[in-house]
């Protein structure tokens, strides 16, 4: 492992900002493309805007955790909360699945966040949370930082 770190913040959604944001600078370091940093955003959005919207149903007290770690040109950042968990992680999976459709979720996150990795892990157990973890090879990675 070359580089890594880790940000926790409560579950408030002016936070996801906050999280793309030191993930964003965080991969900065890979000197990566344009498209690759804006993946990478989209993914953390995603997994944030879960743990707040389903794990914490909008409970502010949630804490949420993000920890990446660089290892030559693969980023991995895992995102996780302590909230309510999936009860069926292959269903939540699917495209257009959602739990939540009459506030106007489309049920895509999960494959948005599939596309743009090259691994997603998603572990979870209900009542006690969830842990989302993305891998990408940063193919543009040129100078790299030792
Ligand atoms: P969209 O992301 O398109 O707005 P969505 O959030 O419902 O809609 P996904 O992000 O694909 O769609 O998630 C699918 C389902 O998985 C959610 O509806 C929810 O039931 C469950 N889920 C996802 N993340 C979490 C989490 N962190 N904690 C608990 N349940 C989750
Ligand atoms: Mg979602």
């Amino acid at each position: 492992m070359d580089n890594q770190m880790t940000l926790t913040f409560i579950a408030r959604s002016e936070n996801e900002g906050l999280a793309r944001v030191a993930v964003t600078s965080f991969i900065a370091q890979l000197d990566p493309t344009i498209e690759e940093l804006s993946e990478c955003k989209t993914i953390v959005s995603e997994a944030v805007s879960n743990a707040i919207i389903h794990g914490y149903a909008n409970n502010p007290n949630g804490i949420i955790t993000i920890h990446a770690i660089r290892d030559g040109a693969a980023i991995s950042v895992a995102i996780k909360d302590e909230g309510c968990g999936i009860e069926d992680i292959e269903q939540a999976r699917e495209p257009l699945y959602t739990t939540k459709p009459e506030i106007e979720r489309s049920g895509m996150g999960f494959t948005i966040m599939e596309s743009f990795s090259d691994f997603l892990q998603v572990e979870s157990n209900v009542g006690i949370g969830t842990v989302i973890t993305f891998t990408k090879q940063i193919s543009s990675a040129r100078t790299l930082v030792t």
